[in-house]
C-alpha cells in the first residue's frame, strides 16, 4: 500500500466514527474468551486486534500506554491502520508451563497465561485471518552491567563461561508480559464489585473505554498501562519446581535511580544485588527471577515523585526520615499506589510456590505474595555499603515504619537525626 493510499484510508476511516455504546457494535459472534479454562482452545483467544472490530472479544487495545503512539503514527499516514503482524519466527525461545495456576480464575487475574503461544495454539485461526496478536514474547539476551563486572572484580561472583561468561556478560531469559486484565477476577482481588470496578475505571480515565460500561459481556481488559518485564537466570521452567533454590527480586520501575544512578533512594543497587544473587544462585544449580514492573513512583508517576522530593527538601527542619512518608501523602493522597495485590500474578505464571530468597524490604510486597499462596523462606535486604547516601532518609523510613530489615531500626527520636542532602547542595 503506498503512503498516499494509507492517507486515504485514515480519512476514510476518521470520517466513520461508530461508538462501541452503538446497537451495531454489539457483536455476538466474535469468540468467547472462557478465563480459567484448563484446554486454550476451549478458552479461546484474546483478540484486542483493531482491525476487524466485529472479532473482538476483549476491551482496550494492545501494547499498553504506546496504544496512544499507534494512534499517532496512523494519524500521520506513516502506519497502516489494518497492519496484521507477519508472526513467521516470533515464537517463544522456551516453552513455559502450562502450569496449575493457569487454571484457576482466581489465581492468574492481570496476565494471559496462553497470550505468549498464540501462533501454535491458535495457528489456523490466525490462518484463517483472525488479527489473534501474542501479548507476551520470550527471548534471549545478555547484560552487561557495571555493578557485576565489580562483583566479578571484588570476587563475590566468579564467570562459570555458561550464566557468566568470562567476559562478565550474564546469560539471562527475557519475558515481556502486556497487562490483560480478567474484570470479574481483578474485581474479587481488590474486594469491590465487578460493576463498581468498571465504572470506576471508565470514569477515572475520562471515559476512555465506554464498552466499560456498556458491554458487561465482554469480561477481558487490555489496559492503557506499562507492560512487565521477567529477567530469568537459569532454566525457566525450574521456577515451578519448589525444590531448586530460587532467589527473586519483584522490581518496580524508578527511572531516576535505574538508568540515571539518582543517589536519593536505593531502586537501583537492590534491582544489581538482586541480579547479582539471582545468576550466582543459578550457577549454583538454582534459579533466578527478576521481575521488573512499570510503576513508576510508587505507581503515582515521575512529576508527582518529583514534586514529593521538592517538598521533603524545602519543609522545616530539612528532609528527615521521620517525616518521609507523610510528605508523600500530602502530595500525592496516598503513601503509596501500587496495589501489590496484582504483583504475585506474574510468578504463578511461572508456576513458583517457593521463593528461597526474595530480595526486598516491602511488607507489601512480602504479604502479597505469602497471601497467593507462595512460600518465602529468607527475606534479602542489601548490605549497607551499597546505601548511596542520600538514600538513608528512605531506608531510616521505611524501617521504622515496619519494613523488613536484619539490622537496627531507629526509634522515632533518631528518625529526626537522619537528614538527606538540600536542595542546593
Ligand atoms: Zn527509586
Amino acid at each position: 500500500m503506498t503512503k498516499e493510499e494509507i492517507k486515504n484510508m485514515k480519512f476514510e476511516r476518521a470520517s466513520h466514527v461508530v461508538l462501541t455504546s452503538h446497537i451495531n457494535q454489539i457483536f455476538k459472534e466474535s469468540i468467547p474468551v472462557n478465563w480459567g479454562e484448563k484446554d486454550p482452545k476451549k478458552r479461546g483467544p484474546v483478540i484486542a486486534t483493531i482491525s476487524e472490530k466485529e472479532n473482538r472479544n476483549a476491551i482496550g487495545s494492545h501494547s499498553g500506554s504506546y496504544t496512544v503512539y499507534r494512534a499517532l503514527s496512523i494519524a500521520k499516514g506513516d502506519f497502516p491502520a489494518d497492519h496484521k503482524p507477519d508472526l513467521e519466527n516470533t515464537h517463544a525461545t522456551s516453552m513455559i508451563g502450562p502450569h496449575d495456576s493457569w487454571k484457576n480464575s482466581d489465581s492468574l487475574v492481570s496476565i494471559d497465561p496462553w497470550g505468549g503461544h498464540v501462533q501454535d495454539i491458535f495457528k489456523e485461526e490466525i490462518k484463517s485471518g483472525l488479527n489473534i496478536k501474542p501479548t507476551i514474547a520470550v527471548t534471549q539476551a545478555r547484560l552487561q552491567l557495571p555493578e557485576i563486572y565489580d562483583a566479578i572484580e571484588k570476587g563475590r561472583l566468579k564467570p562459570d563461561g555458561k550464566i557468566i561468561t568470562e567476559n562478565g556478560d550474564v546469560a539471562v531469559t527475557k519475558v515481556a508480559l502486556e497487562p490483560v486484565w480478567y474484570l470479574p477476577g481483578i474485581a474479587k482481588r481488590l474486594k469491590v464489585s465487578e460493576g463498581e470496578l468498571r465504572k470506576i475505571l471508565f470514569n477515572e480515565t475520562g471515559g476512555m473505554f465506554p464498552e466499560l460500561v456498556t458491554r458487561p459481556d465482554l469480561k477481558v481488559l487490555l489496559p492503557p498501562i506499562g507492560s512487565s518485564t521477567a529477567y530469568v537466570f537459569g532454566d525457566v521452567n525450574k521456577l515451578a519446581d519448589p525444590s531448586v533454590e530460587l532467589s527473586c527480586r519483584v522490581h518496580d520501575e524508578c527511572n531516576g535511580s535505574d538508568v540515571f544512578g539518582s543517589d536519593i533512594c536505593t531502586c537501583r543497587p537492590y534491582l544489581t544485588y538482586g541480579i547479582e544473587h539471582a545468576a550466582k544462585t543459578a550457577q549454583n544449580g538454582g534459579v533466578g527471577l527478576v521481575v521488573y514492573f512499570r510503576k513508576e513512583g510508587r505507581a503515582l508517576g515521575e512529576v508527582t515523585k518529583f514534586l514529593v522530593y521538592n517538598a521533603r527538601k524545602r519543609q522545616e527542619g530539612g528532609d528527615s526520615a521521620a517525616n518521609y512518608f507523610k510528605r508523600t501523602e500530602c502530595v500525592a493522597g496516598v503513601e503509596d499506589a501500587r496495589f501489590q495485590e496484582l504483583m504475585p500474578d506474574i510468578l504463578h505464571y511461572f508456576g513458583v510456590k517457593k521463593i528461597h530468597n526474595l530480595h526486598s524490604m516491602s511488607n507489601m510486597k512480602y504479604d502479597a505474595i505469602v497471601g497467593s499462596g507462595i512460600e518465602v523462606v529468607n527475606r534479602i535486604s542489601i548490605p549497607d555499603e551499597l546505601i548511596p547516601g542520600d538514600a538513608n532518609v528512605e531506608m531510616e523510613a521505611k524501617k521504622a515504619a515496619g519494613y523488613y530489615t536484619e539490622g537496627d531500626i531507629k526509634d522515632t527520636s533518631d528518625l529526626k537525626d537522619v537528614q538527606g542532602r538540600k536542595l542546593e547542595e
